[in-house]
């Protein structure tokens, strides 16, 4: 089994289809998403019509909130959100076609877990909203608790941060570890990154690869500047979700 994980998409079709060019290459059977299609970006629906043809799509906390709140949610985010509702409700297309957004967002699952490989959008622990970040790799009860989740591999997204979280407690970022990870035994858990809206300081999309055994993480340049000019011509969304983009904050 070859995969490709993608994650954290958030509406960027530019990312996006970049990121898909460079999976053509890549001679994998599958693509599987972890969450957050939408939110943030403006082409949530274009999004959704192509993460529903791979083979499973996670629950995001994005996803989550377009259906019920994101009371969590803060000023620019929630703004982001209520545009993305109107988007997917939007009287300009096919009810049906709304209708199977919709449906497509409700049916997602929050976990799924295959052989010894577990996928999630945030943690095991709190599968939509929980974070990742290496600086918990010294919060050892934190690790320990989700390490006890795990049965041998977890992929997760939503802090936007690529990078490997070993049952050694030691966080290897892809650049450390030459891009590249072999899960040799013991517990391991692996943050894709995020395709449309970085936050590790390199703007390019992030995703990778996992053959049953290595894990390889990729970076993929993209067109940012059209995203960007899409985003400040979107009233709806804030400025500074374009902002962030070009440099990958
Ligand atoms: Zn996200």
């Amino acid at each position: 089994m070859r995969i490709a994980i993608i994650s954290d998409i958030h509406a960027n079709i530019e990312a996006l289809s970049a990121v898909l060019e460079h999976i053509a290459d890549q001679k994998v059977q599958d693509i599987v998403c972890l969450g957050d299609v939408i939110g943030y970006g403006p082409n949530p629906r274009e999004c959704i019509e192509i993460v529903r043809a791979g083979r499973f799509c996670l629950m995001g906390n994005h996803e989550e909130a377009v259906m019920f709140y994101g009371e969590d949610f803060n000023e620019k985010a929630r703004q982001a959100l209520e545009w993305t509702k109107e988007q997917l409700n939007s009287p300009q297309y096919d009810r049906t076609k709304n209708y199977e957004m919709w449906n497509f967002l409700g049916s997602l699952e929050e976990t799924r877990t295959e052989g010894d490989v577990m996928f999630v959008h945030g943690s095991p622990r709190v599968p939509t909203k929980e974070y990742m970040v290496p600086t918990d790799i010294r919060n050892r009860e934190k690790m320990t608790e989700i390490f006890s989740m795990i049965p041998s591999l977890c992929f997760v997204g939503h802090s936007h941060i690529p990078g490997v979280y070993t049952d050694n407690f030691q966080f290897l970022s892809p650049d450390r570890i030459g891009g590249a990870y072999n899960h040799q035994g013991g517990k391991a858990l692996v943050n894709a990154g995020s395709v449309g809206q970085p936050r590790d300081g390199d703007p390019r999309a992030s995703y990778v690869v996992f053959d049953g055994r290595t894990v390889r993480f990729h970076r993929v340049e993209y067109d940012v500047r059209t995203t960007m000019d899409k985003i400040y011509a979107t009233p709806g969304l804030p400025n500074y979700l374009a902002d962030r983009l070009i440099v990958g904050r």
